[in-house]
């Protein structure tokens, strides 16, 4: 084992308030010292995921059988529309071993999990705005926007994000992304606190 071994960064939020770009450009930012935990999960791609880039795509049979053999962190069924998401423990421990930092991007759900199993992780939830009304007032207007989503599936994303929000508590740090660059260099500076080694 390296003679630091690395940290786990758990980030957390609800849809459409911009994870996916933070995570990209945050990678970007940390380079070799942090690398993306790739989840696994039964749901099918979306037009542009490619198997092993955004998701290991299982069966719901492997995803039964990776479970039952014990290869995840934590694993849970989002959104109560039948479908898995896991964290599979061959994406997290050879790179702590090596030194090297993990970032989950993972659901409130999962992250409880995390926390519990990993106290030393350091944990993120990105919000919209700072009080919960207006959160959700953007959310929507996001997932509007985005396009990728029909009505039902904006009201049901929504459902889920009032609840996220309601467990922002249970992590260290709250980020309102008001402008995606503040919210990035935020994110950056917790962690370099947290210890994440400077270039
Ligand atoms: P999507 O289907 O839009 O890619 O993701 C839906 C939700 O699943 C997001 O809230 C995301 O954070 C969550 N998620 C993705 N991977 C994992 C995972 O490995 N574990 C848990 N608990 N949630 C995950």
């Amino acid at each position: 084992m390296a003679s630091h071994p690395g940290k786990l960064v758990v980030l957390s939020g609800p849809s459409g308030v911009g994870k996916s770009t933070i995570v990209r450009k945050l990678l970007r930012m940390t380079g070799d010292r942090m690398r993306l935990s790739v989840s696994a999960t039964t749901r099918p791609p979306r037009p542009g995921e490619t198997d092993g880039q955004e998701y290991h795509f299982l069966t719901h049979e492997e995803f039964a059988r990776r479970r039952q053999a014990g290869e995840f962190l934590e694993c849970i069924e989002v959104f109560g529309r039948g479908q898995w998401y896991g964290t599979l423990l061959a994406e997290v421990t050879p790179s702590l071993q090596k030194g090297q930092w993990v970032l989950l991007e993972i659901d409130v759900d999962g992250a409880e999990r995390v926390l519990t199993a990993y106290p030393a992780a350091v944990s993120v939830f990105v919000t919209a705005a700072p009080e919960k009304a207006d959160a959700l007032r953007v959310l929507r207007e996001r997932l509007e926007s985005r396009g990728t989503e029909d009505a039902t599936s904006v009201a049901r994303r929504l459902e889920v994000a009032e609840h996220e929000l309601d467990r922002a508590p249970q992590y260290q740090h709250v980020v309102v992304n008001e402008g995606l660059d503040d919210a990035i260099d935020h994110i950056y500076d917790l962690l370099v606190e947290a210890g994440l080694p400077k270039e």
